[in-house]
């Protein structure tokens, strides 16, 4: 039983629990021999509490003989990225600053996650506070693609996606705050979604940049994404920017919508710096949507260019904001060689933050300092609304948009990090959802001539998940690519 369990989705997962055939013990204990067989290579954890993750499963199977199932994902093993608390566990969000940092309380979506009866499965690495495109920038190690070990998990939730890519968990959640669930999903072959800002509770997630950042899951199919995310969705009154706002039931209209849909392809997501072997994979499935009986439509985005600049200023902003409360006098690094009080926060900030989000603070300190507010701050909150205008006029039209999720597949480790204006172009494609805050499905839509996965964008209406999903599962299952997995 045990020699393909790590590829199985968590449909098939949840069956085999159910029937009786397999217990969340068993199924834990083959994840935790399946992460100690491939972790190693693939460097996709940062902790892993088998122990816990172990006593978990025995209470959901005890749960189970007792006839007490809490529902899809009781007994569920699925990871979390290193940047969303979980109650005396170790958060360190891939940071020295945050190192020895053990959480003292739990993250909403973690609550519902122990609520729903999942098993809380280890803590996966991420760019340092989640800034990056590659999982390079962690302090601690960097994520490779378990489809090429030479290659980047993409990032900033690398972690998340390796894991689920190399069969070590079926299902994780990560954090998207302009494409850090969607890139590293579609470099790693796997499905990943950013819901709608507002959809989840960001309660307990530690703050990048604020009015973009949105938790969301990673699996090996829509569904499974489908079941996580009503696990964790709905307002709480412990986020203010959560939204009141019914959860539909996802898994039902993943099952019962069909289409077809009123699809938009926006022409500037296929111009210059577009890879033509994505290009060519993403087209065959805007052709297969259309064979369908689907209507497609060219539409305009004509904000779009401004995105990637607009993201840079609003996103660098509100991290400066957000890391001015990581100095060294509480709960973060603290640095030995302090002699005054300015030398604490000076050394102990120096030492514990990496390069990457330096640079992001004095960045965002600059937009934001008296004088040059008015010239990058405001006009970038403007052109935030135009860009957000450009995807509801789209949405007068169409149901939802095609587009290719990043313009390249995973690059070599190495090739990127030292030019970061190249690295900041892997989200061109991402980073209008954010900015707009629309939620964003990706999936697999093929692999390459060198055997890398691509990936499909399928951009959706405010609080239009259920579309999306039902639009994103019509295609899996219709092709075969969620199906074929990294030979490791
Ligand atoms: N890669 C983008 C950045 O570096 C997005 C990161 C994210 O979504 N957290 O900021």
């Amino acid at each position: 039983m045990a020699d393909d369990l790590h590829f199985k989705t968590l449909t098939e997962l949840q069956s085999l629990l159910s029937s009786g055939d397999m217990s969340s013990v068993e199924l834990t204990q083959a994840l935790i021999n399946r992460k100690e067989a491939v972790d190693p290579q693939v460097q996709a954890f940062n902790s892993l509490n088998t122990e816990g993750a172990l006593a978990e499963a025995e209470a959901a199977d005890q749960r189970r003989a007792a006839g007490e199932i809490k529902g899809p994902l009781d007994g569920i093993p699925i990871g979390l990225k290193d940047v969303i608390s979980v109650k005396d566990r170790p958060l360190t969000c891939s940071s020295k600053m945050l190192e020895d940092f053990v959480s003292p309380y739990d993250a909403t979506s973690t609550a519902k996650l122990k609520h729903a009866g999942a098993v809380l499965f280890g803590r996966l690495n991420m760019d340092e506070f989640a800034m990056g495109s590659s999982t390079e920038n962690s302090a601690f190690k960097t994520t490779f693609n378990p489809w090429d070990l030479e290659r980047v998990a993409g990032g900033s939730s690398g972690g998340s996606a390796a894991a689920v890519s190399a069969g070590s968990v079926p299902v994780s959640l990560g954090s998207d705050t302009g494409g850090s669930i969607r890139q590293p999903a579609s470099f790693c072959g796997v499905v990943g979604m950013k819901p709608t800002y507002g959809r989840v509770s960001r309660f307990g997630l530690v703050a990048y940049a604020s009015s973009l950042d949105q938790i969301g899951p990673f699996g090996r199919s829509v569904k499974d994404v489908a079941s996580v995310l009503q696990a964790i969705a709905g307002h709480d009154p412990k986020d203010s920017t959560s939204i009141e706002q019914d959860v539909p039931d996802y898994s039902a209209a993943v099952a019962s919508s069909k289409g077809p849909w009123k699809l938009g392809v926006p022409k500037e997501y296929f111009g210059e710096g577009l890879d033509p072997e994505v290009k060519e994979s993403v087209q065959k499935a805007i052709d297969w949507y259309a064979d369908q009986g689907c209507e497609i439509q060219e539409v305009s985005m004509p904000n779009m260019n401004l995105a990637v600049a607009t993201y840079y200023i609003i996103a660098t902003a509100e991290a400066s904001s957000n890391l001015a409360r990581f100095d060294g006098v509480r709960y973060t690094h603290r640095s030995k060689e302090i002699e005054n009080a300015i030398d604490l926060y000076f050394k102990s900030r120096a030492e514990g933050f990496g390069d990457e989000v330096k640079l992001r603070i004095i960045l965002g300190t600059y937009v934001l300092s008296s004088g040059y507010y008015d010239a990058y701050y405001l006009r970038a909150q403007k052109v935030r609304t135009l860009i957000r205008q450009d995807f509801m006029k789209a949405y007068e039209q169409v149901d939802a948009l095609l587009t290719p999720t990043s313009p390249f597949v995973s690059f070599k480790a190495g090739e990127k990090n030292e030019d970061p204006l190249a690295m900041y172009l892997s989200d061109i494609y991402t980073i209008s959802a954010n900015l707009a805050g629309i939620p964003g499905l990706s999936l697999p839509c093929g692999l390459n001539s060198e055997g890398l996965p691509i990936g499909l964008q399928i951009l959706g209406k405010p609080f239009g998940e259920a579309d999306l999903l039902a639009i994103g599962n019509a295609y899996e299952e219709a092709h075969d690519h969620s199906n074929q997995h990294p030979k490791l």
